[in-house]
């Protein structure tokens, strides 16, 4: 597994449905190019490049965007962990909302894909985040801390897992809460349980080049899950060399 105190910030690129063989060529050969010391980055694209990925990458490492909670058998289009460890992977992320929507996924699904995926010594990246309503009608820390309890593992520590803070209406949409709510809101999620204190917490939901130096400095942030930002590869490299 990989050793995460030895990295003072991350920054995760989910890619979504996106990309090919074309894209991947160009992406890597600019960030390639890039020295990011003490910066983690991790480039989630769809499973079906994450070889051509790794092959082609020199400093940065990869990651999943989903995994199955089987390890293995008739489970027709899955993916296991014991398989994406097989094939060099190091993060993946779980939870995310549009898995959480679309594909119907609940905390305890989430729970136990996080939790396969430690024993198979990949760090997931277990996404929370209220939704609007949620928000509008000020329940996003008691949605927060049932969306801890029930889809954290206890296997979890911050040597083998990361959380995600991504409020449902700030992805893809151009809108973010303010510095004062993400601080929040974060440290809301490390006080819940002293095992939370020294855990790696990102911030993710619209960020740009233009809001990411003053999200990556607030005390309770230590990287970025960045998804629209992450496929314009300059973008996505000013974001990283902007932050401290
Ligand atoms: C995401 O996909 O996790 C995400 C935060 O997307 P975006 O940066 O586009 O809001």
């Amino acid at each position: 597994m990989i050793e995460l105190s030895n990295f003072r910030s991350f920054f995760v690129a989910n890619w979504k449905l996106n990309g090919n063989f074309q894209f991947i060529r160009q992406y890597l050969e600019i960030l390639n190019r890039e020295i990011f010391n003490k910066k983690c980055v991790v480039l989630c694209p769809p499973s079906i490049y994450l070889n051509i990925v790794k092959d082609l990458s020199k400093d940065s490492l990869i990651g999943a965007q989903d995994c199955s909670f089987y390890n293995e058998g008739a489970y027709t289009g899955e993916i296991s962990a014991n398989m994406l460890s097989d094939i060099g992977v190091n993060f993946c992320i779980v939870g995310h909302s549009e898995r959480r929507k679309y594909f119907r996924e609940s905390n305890d699904i989430i729970n136990e894909k996080a939790s396969k995926l430690i024993e198979n010594n990949i760090v997931p990246i277990i996404c929370i985040g209220e939704t609007l309503d949620e928000k509008k009608n000020n329940r996003t820390e008691e949605i927060l801390k049932v969306q801890v309890a029930a889809s954290i593992p206890k296997s979890a520590n911050n040597n083998n897992s990361i959380i995600a803070y991504e409020p449902v209406w700030a992805i893809g949409t151009g809108i973010t809460p303010t510095l004062k709510e993400i601080e929040d809101s974060h440290k809301f999620i490390r006080n819940l349980d002293k095992k939370f204190l020294n855990f790696k917490m990102l911030y993710g939901g619209s960020v740009n080049i233009k809001n990411s130096k003053q999200i990556l400095n607030l005390a309770n942030v230590n990287g970025a899950l960045i998804g629209g930002a992450s496929l314009k590869i300059d973008e996505f490299i000013e974001i990283i060399n902007n932050s401290s």
